[in-house]
């Protein structure tokens, strides 16, 4: 019998081939387009394991698509998803996003890395110890939605309507991944959460001569100040009662984030600026970007903008803010929070109106089984340490999946630094895709072992 990795090597063509058809098929949930059709292809396609699979509707949305297969005393979640972000601009790139092509060892196409590469990967793996080694050694059960890229509005009530198919799994791999711009592979082992709101003041019924300004109040003016309560130039939250909200890293995290790459005067010159926040540097700077909030002004207007003057007294002005979160903040205290302040700092009449639905804050311990095993999977199949990153600076439905449930999750994929997800010329290195393969088998060896 071949053993797992002749096995892969025998059905590359085919894998490839099967890559091709899930990145030929559009699915971008943004725009309601091929999302029924991708929902069956990712369903059929682990029935093809042998899976037990059903299609979960989801009231308003795409449907989720389930799977299990395998029996041991372990569980393990897989999360992906079957829907990518929008192909514009089509003119961008170089071969057409939904005809995919591979040039100099690397996959183009829109939604291979982010996350359809992974997705299917992830099966192929499967695939390839039942065939070889026998039946799993741990119970797989698979989570496939088709609403991350807009933001997973129903994740949350999938899981309340399904929870009993989730609780209990011992731990999640989750969607995303890549290796850093030094080969080596980054676990991601969780995630910031977000709140966003826009802060709206009203002035006068209408626009005014702004001659009225020695009498009339400027929204404008209100927003400012209102805006400069809320944090100082030293960077520090401002919001009362703020600070208390946040949990400093433990001493795993801490030690975790010293093995980061961090190289400052690379980033700075990435980002064409002289120094960070505070002149932060190295391990500094690491901390702050991971194990800190944020309050960010993401959009300011109010009145005349265009070209010359306009010597106008608008009479509304509003700000896009958003916050990212960390443990142990949650977007309802930290609404409830920024109200009391507002209120209490004489500005009752600024409204705060909630966007979009916040995303809770996600933090897996590191000496968790499932971020152990993935440590031990990434020696295995890359022979060296993966950096492991107690959470991301970004922010995604993981607490809905998983921390809500107990369930430790850790993220690892088949991307690299330049595989351009979300825009035009989006791909994933060959080479790093079959990697990706063996990171499975050695995961599934290693989490159903500890
Ligand atoms: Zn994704």
């Amino acid at each position: 019998m071949a053993t797992f990795h002749e096995y892969v090597e025998q059905n590359r063509e085919r894998f490839l081939n099967e890559l091709k058809d899930f990145t030929s098929q559009p699915s971008v949930a943004a725009q309601k387009l091929g999302m029924t059709e991708m929902a069956h292809k990712v369903k059929a396609r682990l029935e093809k394991l042998g899976a037990q699979t059903k299609l979960i509707p989801v009231e308003g949305g795409f449907p989720v698509v389930y799977g299990e297969i395998g029996d041991g005393a372990k569980t393990l979640l897989i999360y992906d998803h079957y829907d990518v972000q929008p192909p514009e601009p089509f003119e961008l790139w170089d071969s057409p996003p939904w005809e995919p092509e591979i040039r100099d060892g690397k996959f183009y196409a829109r939604g291979v890395a982010d996350n359809k590469s992974d997705t299917l990967l992830r099966m192929q793996a499967v695939e390839s110890w039942l065939a070889t080694e026998g039946a799993l050694p741990l119970k797989i059960k698979w989570v496939i939605e088709g609403e991350e890229e807009i933001g997973s509005p129903n994740l949350g009530k999938f899981v309340a309507a399904n929870r009993a198919l989730i609780a209990g799994a011992d731990g999640c791999l989750w969607e995303f991944g890549a290796k850093d711009s030094h080969e080596n592979p980054m676990l991601i082992c969780g995630l910031k959460g977000i709140v966003y709101v826009e802060l709206h003041a009203h002035g006068a019924n209408r626009d005014l001569h702004s001659g009225a300004a020695s009498i009339v109040e400027n929204p404008a003016w209100r927003l400012v100040w209102a805006l400069s309560t809320l944090k100082n130039e030293r960077d520090e939250i401002t919001i009362d009662g703020y600070a208390e909200t946040v949990r400093e890293p433990n001493a795993l995290e801490l030690e975790a984030a010293s093995h980061i790459p961090f190289d400052t005067n690379l980033e700075l010159e990435k980002y064409g600026i002289k120094q960070f926040i505070n002149g932060v540097r190295d391990f500094d700077a690491v901390k702050k970007l991971y194990f800190t909030p944020t309050v960010t002004i993401c959009g300011l207007h109010s009145g005349y903008t265009g070209p010359g003057g306009k010597t106008v007294l608008p009479n509304h002005a509003f700000v896009k803010l958003d916050f990212r979160l960390v443990p142990d903040q949650t977007p309802d205290a930290i609404l409830k929070l920024l109200r009391q302040h507002l209120d209490a700092h004489g500005f009752q009449d600024i409204e705060i109106h909630l966007t979009e639905t916040g995303e809770h804050v996600a933090r897996s311990p590191l000496d968790s089984d499932i971020v152990k095993a993935a440590q031990a999977a990434a020696r295995a199949t890359y022979g060296r340490e993966a950096v492991v990153f107690p959470t991301a600076a970004g922010s995604g439905p993981m607490y809905d999946l998983c921390q809500q449930l107990n369930i430790p999750a850790v993220s690892a994929g088949a991307g690299y630094p330049d595989s351009r997800g979300h825009a035009p010329n989006e791909n994933i290195r060959v080479a790093d895709y079959f990697q990706g393969i063996t990171f499975i088998r050695e995961l599934i060896k290693n989490f159903a072992a500890n």
